[in-house]
């Protein structure tokens, strides 16, 4: 009862204590007056078991009063047993040694007794004490969705049950096979100076590893004399009991849960008990934990994955670079994190830096990486995953130096492959040892994936786009040359074309014959060069889209009859014939009557021109199928099959060795092209190698009364 009471107000206990040594005693009376009746009634002298039923009285009041008043009630049944089972004398009047050692081993029984019902109650309470004590803290344990959080109400929790000294709880790192310590509560000097967060164990080392191992709580009495125990360097042993309990939920281990209380056997059997009923809460609460952290983590991750879609056009380099460091930050919570992204100069430089801990200027400014650098950490197997960079022997001897100088105690290194290409990495960096779950890496693995693609398809645009920025420039630099050089062509051969004239009409005296025949070629090639000028000239406003049409309502047949006049010398020169046949009623369309006499004369021009022979052309212009129709047909030597999909490509030429001696340039059914369907036309070629081809255009019939601008979109 003792322990019950202790610290109840000073008076009332009093009084408390003083009744239930009245009570021992009176319940000692009341037996002896109960065996004195039953000794009378009987007629029994003398009864020796009577003394065997004093003592288990004796045992029942130490059980339910304690042991003061089960004292006070052995002296009481000392002081009346001469009437009981010592032959009646009356006040100790011994007779016989026999009947001392009676009362004496009566007594001496009467108190092991005692003894053994006031240790056993304690402990009874003291368990229930402790059984109300975990039921209290347990659903704090389990109720809680953060680990973080829930280790530190382990710790408290633990404190309530066990007054411990020190507390370290290991998690068990799956990726690395290493325990690692999140979680150290010192309550005596003894602890305080020792940085037990530089420990990792593995599986079978120290008694923590050997608790992981084997699954099974142990209990080490005096670790000061204990070889299994491991400390971190520069520790000294002291008495102590050290507890350490496996964390198992299902078939997986989640850590180790480990006590220290100063003094040799302070912990005790009970203690270790208690510590498995916290151990298997904590790990129950820690997959709950888990389970909530994989989902968040899940969506931070994706929402990651979303930021670096780049949807956003005109995201500089930086930007990039800085949202996918951050991203990883935000990932992994890590205290350094650095991206390095293969540059235009082909090196991997520095694009962003990040994290929490970076002391000031001490962020990394981009010193390129070396060949041999690249080399290892494009190497598909390189370790992505270091719980102890200083000391593990996979990393190359400058890496281990990198972090060494920043005090890290755990690094990951995240390779970023877009395809084949090595983009660059990420180094995320912890200045404590970490734990990861194999989830967590694959998941930051995903991102890095994620941020490689975005930073190859950001340089591919920029590649791109300025691919696009020097064509757009090589282009408008063309069409420039191309108006000068039309223009400054164009005057001078207006003044050779009207010399040449007025020489071959006399104008400036007789010429001799011979002479009239050299003025006449002159006057061809120059007109010659005089079409070719305007070919290129309409060229250059066709591409360029400022350059409007001059859209007219016009009937087709007199475009045709005018350019088959401009070409009938051209025939006749080489004595062929053109023979024109067209519909009697207007072939009306809406057009540019420049631009389609150019068409027109392009093809009549070709039609002279690829014919070996003395040209034979037909030219028909009708109405078919609601459109206006105008077909050119040679005799000529045709166009092979192979190069009519190509024929009205800008510059395209037939490639034939026969074909060398006639001038042109490719560009004259780019033009048809251009100019028919401008006008909302198409135009089509047929056929035979060495019988002839014949050009067909179709040409959208003018409404009646329409004019201009109803008609289709300029080029
Ligand atoms: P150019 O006449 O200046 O070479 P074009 O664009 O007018 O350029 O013609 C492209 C090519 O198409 C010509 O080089 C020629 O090989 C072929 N071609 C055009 N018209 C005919 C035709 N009537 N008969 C045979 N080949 C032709």
């Amino acid at each position: 009862m003792a322990f019950v009471t202790r610290g109840a107000p000073a008076y009332g206990a009093v009084i408390q204590r003083a009744l239930t040594y009245l009570a021992a005693i009176a319940a000692v009376g009341a037996l002896a007056i109960a065996l004195a009746l039953t000794a009378w009634v009987l007629r029994i002298p003398r009864v020796e078991t009577f003394l065997l039923i004093f003592v288990l009285l004796l045992g029942a009041i130490a059980w339910r009063l304690g042991r003061g008043p089960a004292i006070a009630a052995t002296v009481a049944v000392a002081i009346i047993s001469d009437y009981f089972f010592i032959t009646p004398m009356g006040l100790f009047g011994f007779r016989s040694v026999s009947d001392v050692v009676h009362l004496i081993t009566g007594i001496l029984v009467a108190l092991a007794l005692i003894q053994f019902v006031t240790v056993s109650r304690r402990q009874q309470l003291l368990l229930r004490r402790r059984k109300d004590l975990l039921q209290d803290v347990s659903p704090r344990i389990i109720q809680s969705l953060d680990a973080d959080e829930v280790l530190n109400t382990v710790a408290e929790a633990t404190l309530r049950v066990i007054d411990y000294q020190h507390f370290r709880l290991y998690r068990w790192d799956e990726a690395s096979e290493r325990l690692i310590l999140v979680k150290s509560v010192a309550r005596a000097e003894s602890y305080e100076h020792t940085d037990w967060h530089t420990l990792t164990l593995s599986l079978g080392e120290g008694i923590t590893g050997i608790a992981a191992q084997s699954r099974r709580p142990f209990l080490v009495p005096d670790a000061s004399v204990d070889p299994r125990m491991v400390y971190p360097i520069g520790t000294t042993r002291i008495p102590e009991s050290i507890i350490s309990v496996p964390m198992v939920t299902g078939d997986r281990l989640f850590g180790v849960l480990s006590l220290a209380r100063m003094g040799a056997r302070s912990l005790s059997d009970e203690d270790l008990r208690l510590m498995q009923s916290i151990a298997a809460q904590t790990a129950l609460a820690l997959a709950h934990a888990e389970q909530y952290a994989e989902a968040e983590q899940t969506i931070k991750a994706l929402s990651t994955i979303e930021a670096l879609q780049l949807t956003e056009a005109g995201l500089t380099d930086t930007e990039v670079d800085n949202r996918i460091v951050q991203g990883f930050v935000d990932l992994s919570q890590a205290d350094y994190a650095t991206l390095r992204v293969l540059q235009a100069d082909g090196r991997y430089h520095v694009g962003a830096t990040g994290g929490r801990q970076w002391p000031d200027n001490a962020a990394p400014v981009g010193g390129p990486l070396t060949a041999d650098q690249v080399a290892w950490l494009a190497d598909p197997k390189v370790t992505v995953y270091v719980t102890d960079p200083e000391g593990d022997t996979r990393l190359p001897e400058w890496a281990r130096r990198g972090t060494q100088l920043a005090g890290v105690k755990a690094g990951i290194f995240l390779p970023m492959r877009a395809g084949p290409r090595f983009v660059g990495f990420a180094g995320l960096y912890w200045r404590r040892p970490r734990w990861l779950r194999p989830e967590q890496l694959q998941r930051l693995q995903l991102v890095a994936a994620q941020a490689a693609i975005a930073i190859d398809t950001r340089q591919a645009l920029e590649r791109e786009r300025g691919r696009a920025e020097a064509l757009v420039e090589q282009e408008r630099a063309r069409r420039e040359f191309m108006q000068i050089a039309s223009h400054e062509l164009r005057t001078p051969l207006t003044v050779i074309r009207g010399y040449a004239s007025l020489l071959e009409e006399g104008s400036l005296g007789e010429m001799p014959p011979a002479a009239q025949h050299a003025i006449r070629t002159l006057m061809d090639k120059s007109d010659e060069i005089r079409g070719q000028v305007e070919r290129m000239l309409l060229l250059a406003r066709l591409e360029d889209g400022a350059a409007a049409q001059q859209m007219t309502e016009l009937d087709l047949r007199t475009v045709v009859r005018d350019a088959v006049e401009r070409v009938r010398p051209q025939v006749a020169l080489k004595q062929g014939t053109v023979n024109v046949e067209l519909a009697s009623a207007p072939l009306t369309v809406v057009g540019d009557p420049e631009r389609l006499a150019t068409a027109v004369d392009n093809l009549l021009q070709n039609a002279v021109k690829f014919s070996a022979g003395p040209p034979e052309i037909e030219v028909s212009g009708s109405r078919a199928d609601g459109q206006v129709r105008l077909i050119v047909k040679d005799h000529g030597i045709g166009i092979p099959v192979a190069a009519r999909g190509r024929l009205f490509e800008k510059f395209y030429r037939v490639n034939d060795p026969e074909l060398n001696n006639v001038v042109g340039t490719g560009i004259g059914l780019y033009i048809v092209r251009q100019v028919v369907e401008g006008h909302g036309g198409r135009v089509e070629v047929a056929s035979q190698p060495g019988q002839g081809s014949a050009f067909e255009i179709d040409l959208p019939v003018a409404r009646e009364g329409a004019s201009g601008p109803a008609q289709p979109a300029i080029p």
